[in-house]
């Protein structure tokens, strides 16, 4: 088990007058996955540029295995990275680019053949040695980029949007793959991605960035669940916005109580809004007389997505909301008809 115990702390930056981090700190526990998302711009480049040492920042420490190496020369560092444009070296082979780096700290020949040898095999690429990489597949590439990341076996891997560049069924498997390895070899890994799917997928825990600042650290289950603010709660999965009135950490929509989670829950009574997911609205077809108006709605669109069903329903109030629901149950829906709606008490944000 190679993976570094990584402490980011304090970290500032800026260019001119952007803050590219604004007072980062982050502690990465040994052999975990943590993925930077937010949109772009956000500072998640420059949080792993800082980390590698491609860059210096203003202030603050980064700390690997209780050492200070904020000043330390990037090729000292035992850290791996892997970028969306592969860069290898065009006039080397697969096997050439891989040995790169075991070459460059003068391993002898028969050990590097062999450790990339194994590198290439890990990434199911054995069989492509001796091809020129312009021969070859982006997700190949990507594949080839990180074998030669991987036989280095560094501390800390630094991945900045290893996917973005590929086609969507390719991401999608190599993104499992680079998770596999990650957890074999046990190294430390940095992931940076603005795809929110690609993060909850892959990452122990997500660090949400907006304007160079951390909103959120947490588990993936618990940024969808309990997101800290809306920004994390609209950036990563759907919601829908509903007027309600806040009383002791209990929203009230219409006749209806929604205990709010997490931070929402210590907000004042009066006015607000809450966000709820589409998963926690359910559908009901019986509209009783006795229920209000803030609890009805009409059915505007059905969409069929296979294992389940989206539907937008305009309620009496005007709020659009959206459900998902059981296919099964969708089948006996149709536009124009009255429902009425049931919040589920959970993942629900007031702001
Ligand atoms: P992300 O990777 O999340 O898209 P970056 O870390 O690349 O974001 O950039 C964060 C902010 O810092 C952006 O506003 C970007 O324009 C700015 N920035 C990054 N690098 C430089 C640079 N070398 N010179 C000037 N501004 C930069
Ligand atoms: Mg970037």
């Amino acid at each position: 088990n190679v993976g570094a115990e990584v402490k980011l702390i304090d970290l500032n930056k800026k260019y001119g007058e952007t803050k590219a981090l604004d007072h980062l700190s982050c502690e990465f526990h040994r052999g975990e996955m943590i993925v930077l998302l937010g949109p772009s711009g956000c500072g998640k480049t420059t949080a792993l540029r800082a980390l590698t040492g491609l860059m210096q920042v203003d202030s603050g420490q980064i700390i690997v295995n209780g050492r200070d190496i904020t000043m330390m020369n990037p090729a000292k560092r035992n850290m791996a990275m892997v970028f969306q444009q592969y860069s290898l070296f065009p006039n080397m082979t697969v096997q050439e680019n891989v040995e790169f780096g075991l070459r460059v700290r003068k391993m002898p020949v028969e050990q590097r053949t062999r450790k990339a040898r194994e590198a290439l095999e890990m990434v199911g690429l054995a069989d492509q040695a001796s091809k020129y990489t312009h021969q070859m597949s982006g997700g190949q590439q990507q594949r080839v980029a990180l074998a030669r990341a991987l036989v280095l076996r560094p501390e800390v891997l630094a991945l900045d949007e290893p996917l973005s560049a590929l086609d969507a069924k390719v991401r999608v498997q190599l993104r499992e793959e680079i998770r596999r390895l990650q957890q074999q070899t046990g190294s430390t890994a940095l992931f940076v991605t603005h795809d929110q799917e690609e993060a909850l997928a892959v990452a122990d825990r997500i660090g949400v960035m907006k304007d160079g600042k951390l909103q959120q650290l947490a588990e993936p289950w618990r940024i969808y669940n309990e997101p800290a603010n809306e920004f994390v709660a609209t950036f990563i999965g759907e919601s829908s916005r509903i007027p309600a009135v806040i009383r002791d950490g209990v929203a009230l929509v219409g006749d209806q109580q929604v205990p709010v989670l997490g931070t929402s829950s210590k907000r004042s009574n009066g006015k607000a809004t809450i966000l709820v997911r589409p998963e926690a609205v359910q559908l009901q077809l019986a509209v009783e007389e006795t229920r209000n108006a803030e609890n009805c709605g009409t059915v505007k669109e059905i969409q069929f997505l296979g294992s389940t069903a989206k539907i937008q329903v305009e309620m009496v109030s005007g709020t659009a909301l959206t459900a998902q629901i059981n296919p099964s149950e969708a089948m006996v829906l149709v536009p124009g008809q009255r429902v009425s709606i049931q919040i589920e008490p959970k993942a629900v944000l007031a702001v």
